[in-house]
């Protein structure tokens, strides 16, 4: 698995007629240094995937269920994912933490089944903005890595979204970024040992072309989580170049 990665989250965007913007990824970034994957919705995954085919584009899934399969409406299970050509899954986004109400025990049993059909599980952690303003964000983080995660490192990698930070505009310092990462890195030698320093850890929130070479300049900033800045190849391409040249 590449240790530098750029990951495009579409969200709830994203048509058939924007599967464009991926042929202008695939021509302009055709040998990319580090690994990029996009996350569109659950409708695209497939078509997706066959767009890409032959290119170093990888598709990834926003969501999977806990179970193999079964009696649950509307959901997707992991083998799903994997069969419509996925090789990533996000889990424990904070939409859907807030919107659906994942705690750490649903975001670790859903990673648990990706990894079980081989998907690496993208686990995301965060803080809100009242948590950091008490002063608990590394202790938010512990807490969400200890609940969150499983024990097979090989198949994973992590997610830093300060919950404040999504969609805002607002980034916090780089410092900060520094600190946490650093903390990050840590806490999961602790739990994984030399393991550890082969998984990727990004950094998510606001990140778009105008801060991204600054932000992956930062130490134990293995890449981003882009949401908004990767609907347009343009945005994206900028982002992927910064992480080249990082
Ligand atoms: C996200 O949703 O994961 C995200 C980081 O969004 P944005 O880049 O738009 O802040």
């Amino acid at each position: 698995m590449a240790r530098r990665m750029a990951v495009g989250n579409w969200k709830m965007n994203g048509l058939v007629q924007d599967l464009g913007e991926i042929d202008l990824l695939k021509s302009e970034h055709s040998a990319p240094g580090c690994g990029v994957l996009i996350c569109p919705p659950a409708t695209l995954i497939a078509r997706m995937a066959d767009h890409v085919a032959g290119s170093a584009i990888m598709v990834g899934g926003q969501d999977c269920h806990a179970a193999e399969a079964g009696a649950h409406t509307g959901d997707i299970s992991a083998l799903m994912l994997r069969d419509a050509g996925a090789s990533h899954v996000i889990l424990g986004h904070s939409e859907r933490r807030a919107d659906h109400g994942e705690d750490d025990a649903t975001v670790q049993a859903k990673a648990r089944a990706a990894q079980a059909v081989g998907l690496t599980a993208i686990v995301c952690v965060g803080e809100t903005e009242a948590q950091r303003d008490a002063g608990e964000t590394l202790d938010v983080i512990s807490r969400q890595l200890d609940g969150s995660l499983t024990d097979d490192p090989a198949l994973l990698i992590v997610a830093y979204e300060p919950v404040w930070a999504i969609g805002t505009g607002r980034t916090p310092t780089l410092e900060e970024i520094a600190q946490l990462h650093d903390a990050m890195r840590a806490h999961l030698g602790d739990r994984f040992g030399d393991k550890a320093a082969d998984i990727p850890l990004l950094y998510g929130g606001s990140v778009k072309p105008g801060n991204a070479g600054e932000i992956f300049a930062v130490s134990n900033v293995d890449g981003a989580l882009v949401g908004g800045a990767s609907l347009k190849a343009a945005d994206f391409g900028q982002i992927i170049a910064a992480l080249d040249a990082a």
